[in-house]
């Protein structure tokens, strides 16, 4: 569900990284310099995988058989049992061990009818517009209603005035400076349309957290929060068609539309399920690496980019791994997750699921940033590891320069893991058309070359390998204190308790409880 904002000040906001501070200089003692594969004896296996993933490489073809025979596989529907089933059959043929499906509920099933829009003053000409996922229907036959404008940046006080919504279409704009940043801001987003649709209004036309599409005059749907429904319509539009509307309101023209949207809300709970297979360890099978990305997908095209790539690139790295013959000192478990777009809803049941072994995991590795080659390596919070990590990424320089960094990703399945103090390993993609192909109609086979994501998937086989692999044992939990001090220290507090999710109380805040001594 990684948010995307297409909004120049916002994107500043939500890109504000942390300064990896003291990650070498903690290394000022007499510990031994970290070994590498060069060095831990790795290195043979690593060549051997990464000839498999290079040259045997089949992850273009299970994209392709994803996009094209499956197609659009939206959490909890009939599409997305189908590639489930798909998973599981891909794992076995690959011939993982232990391949099966584990259940979970999602709180509510929905699906998309249609949507059509229609400009009738100051001109009349039909309008390019698509529903947000989990979002609600306007009366049978439509509805019309004046074009008015709320400020993204300052919606706190359109909250508290949303009583003049009523009867409107609400086109949400930016103006000014925000005052919160990307991911708050797309917190409080749903507060604003529980009171706008309280207030009467016909429909929100605004994107993911009330961004404004990316323009090739695409859509981009997508949902509104984690596991967040709203009975209110509420619509992606065009960034061309909304900049005109923008352009009337400003130059006080009366602007009126008419819009027909038709979606439906399960009344229950719906089922759906992670797919899961592994290579078991050699040495310590109770250890796990998880390897994951996610199988669901949206449904304006066939999930190519998000996240076919990413399922592909573990489905290949399987491949590559159980094509070597070679077996891990320990397991690597190979997750296809579910209810990403939801809300990490997957991610969320397997930690859950898997609470009792959690002291036994490593962390997860994660490609979910669409098309392009990975960039750099981003482990969760845990800045103790960057320097362990380091010279696998350094042995990797011939295929790629890869920078390492401690980095949190919240909007993908590495969030689960880095709150439970495990390394939630983001490899994170160059992909400068990500922005147009992101949860749209141009969300297709054609956006990805297949040469970058043989080498992603290699990519991904190594980096399972090593961790898995290398003597000693790449990490462990931290206490709940330790992440939550990681978690405020990347700025994740704010976001975390204005969605909901922030389980550590006052933990790890300024002068609370006391300082946990360094693990490793
Ligand atoms: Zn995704």
């Amino acid at each position: 569900m990684r948010r995307v904002f297409a909004g120049a000040a916002v994107a500043a906001v939500v890109r504000l990284g942390f300064c990896l501070g003291g990650a070498w200089a903690a290394r000022g003692d007499n510990r031994p310099a970290p070994k590498g594969p060069d060095e831990d004896g790795t290195k043979a296996a690593l060549v051997k995988i990464a000839g498999e993933g290079m040259m045997e490489s089949h992850a273009f073809q299970y994209l392709t058989e994803l996009s094209d025979d499956i197609g659009a596989r939206v959490t909890g529907t009939p599409a997305e049992r189908k590639a489930e089933e798909w998973g599981v059959a891909k794992m076995k043929a690959i011939g993982l061990e232990n391949v099966h499906t584990e259940k979970y509920q999602l709180w509510r099933g929905w699906t998309r009818g249609t949507a059509q829009g229609e400009l009738l003053e100051p001109i009349r000409r039909p309008l390019h517009v698509d529903a947000m996922g989990w979002t609600g229907s306007t009366p049978a036959g439509g509805a019309e209603g004046e074009v008015v404008t709320a400020n993204l940046f300052d919606i706190e006080e359109e909250v508290k005035h949303a009583s003049r919504l009523s009867g409107k279409v609400v086109l949400v704009v930016m103006q000014g400076e925000p005052k919160k940043s990307g991911d708050v801001l797309f917190a409080i987003f749903g507060d604003f349309l529980k009171a706008a649709g309280k207030a009467g209004a016909v429909a929100v036309i605004g994107g993911q957290g009330g961004a404004k599409a990316s323009g090739m005059n695409l859509t981009h749907t997508g949902i509104l929060g984690f596991d967040a429904d709203f009975a209110i319509p509420v619509l992606s539009m065009t960034a061309e068609d909304q900049g005109q509307l923008e352009r009337y309101v400003e130059s006080g023209k009366k602007v009126r539309v008419r819009l027909n949207v038709q979606n439906t809300f399960s009344n229950a709970p719906v089922e759906a399920a992670n797919v899961v297979g592994e290579i078991r360890g050699r040495e310590n099978p109770e250890q796990v690496l998880v390897v994951g990305a996610h199988l669901d997908s949206w449904d304006l095209s066939e999930g190519a980019t998000d996240n076919g790539t990413g399922s592909a690139s573990v489905l290949g790295s399987a491949e590559a791994i159980a094509r070597s013959g070679l077996r891990p000192r320990r397991t690597i478990r190979f997750v296809l997750f579910t209810g990403e777009e939801q809300g990490l809803d997957g991610s969320f049941a397997y930690m859950k699921q898997h609470q009792a072994e959690m002291g036994n995991h490593l962390g997860d590795v994660v490609l979910d940033n669409g098309q392009g080659p990975v960039k750099e390596f981003q482990l969760g919070g845990r800045d103790d590891l960057v320097v362990s990590f380091r010279p696998f990424a350094q042995s990797l320089s011939s295929i790629r320069e890869i920078p390492v960094n401690a980095r949190v990703e919240s909007g993908t399945d590495t969030l689960p893991f880095s709150m439970a103090g495990l390394p939630g390993i983001n490899m994170d993609q160059d992909s400068p058309d990500y922005k147009y192909t992101h949860h749209s109609a141009a969300d297709a086979l054609e956006a990805v070359k297949p040469e970058v994501l043989a080498q992603n998937a290699t990519l991904m086989a190594l980096t399972a390998y090593w961790i898995a692999d290398r003597p000693e044992r790449f990490a462990t939990p931290w206490s709940a204190e330790k992440t939550a001090k990681m978690l405020r220290a990347q700025q994740q507090y704010e976001m975390l308790k204005a969605f909901g999710l922030w389980k550590f109380g006052d933990l790890g805040a300024e002068g609370k409880g006391r300082n946990d001594p360094p693990q490793n």
